[in-house]
């Protein structure tokens, strides 16, 4: 008998995860549990656009905690998830709006100041949830050098990008390939990530990664996509954790 070939593995993030999304969270964490259970990545925005901050001792810091504890991975996302062009000065403003997409906080950002906002931030989370934080993920997917050598320099774990994981803390590249999300902010948007998803779902990527926002749920094209996606990969592929991706 020969030994049975090892499945590929799936990886699912929730992004955006915040105070201001908790019901969102909520209604993709039921559209994920029943097929991948808590094998699966929360993306943690500390302060979401500067007004939804998540505060030590409150009911959603204990969730955050428990979903932590259940083996849920916690990832650092940003600081505010936006670029400067709301909370600073003019000089900051015309930068931000001008070179940065805007929710691109880390894309513009000097090393100094990407190394604060990361330190801050994995404080905070790694207070609240009591252990390390298992990486950072840039909001929008967006990464200036600044931020890329902060990383290095605060020995994050896990980081990822539209295309590949990587360890910053190592320098070694831990999988390729494109990641399957969702976009509704247009209908256009909307529709070419269903065309996307349906073709990616089917790719012999290994590992394929998922990767759903909170206003996903107020769109039943893309909760049906989205569990169509699921449904399709829990035929071949293991879900896993992106530590799981660690030598
Ligand atoms: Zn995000």
């Amino acid at each position: 008998m020969s030994p049975t070939p090892p499945r590929r593995l799936l990886l699912a993030s929730i992004h955006d995860v915040s105070p201001r999304f908790e019901s969102e969270v909520d209604g993709l964490l039921d559209l994920l549990a029943p097929h991948v259970g808590t094998r699966l990545a929360m993306l943690v925005v500390p302060n979401h656009w500067g007004d939804a901050p998540i505060v030590p001792g409150t009911p959603f810091a204990a969730r955050l905690r428990s979903w932590a504890d259940q083996g849920i991975e916690m990832f650092l996302h940003g600081f505010t998830h936006r670029d400067e062009a709301h909370h600073v000065g003019a000089a900051d403003r015309f930068r931000a709006r001008f070179m940065t997409a805007s929710e691109g906080e880390f894309l513009g950002l000097p090393r100094a100041e990407a190394g604060e906002r990361i330190a801050k931030g994995r404080a905070l989370i790694e207070g609240v949830i009591g252990r390390p934080i298992d990486g950072f993920v840039a909001p929008a997917w967006l990464y200036g050098e600044g931020t890329r050598e902060a990383l290095e320099e605060a020995a994050i774990p896990i980081a990822e990008d539209h295309l590949r994981v990587w360890s910053p803390a190592t320098g070694s590249q831990l999988a390729w390939g494109p990641v399957i999300t969702w976009a509704s902010r247009t209908r256009y948007r909307l529709a070419s990530s269903l065309l996307a998803a349906a073709g990616l779902r089917h790719a012999p990527l290994n590992p394929l990664r998922i990767g759903v926002h909170p206003p996903d749920v107020r769109h039943p094209a893309l909760v049906a996509s989205i569990t169509k996606t699921l449904k399709t990969a829990a035929r071949t592929r293991s879900p896993a954790r992106y530590r799981d991706l660690l030598p």
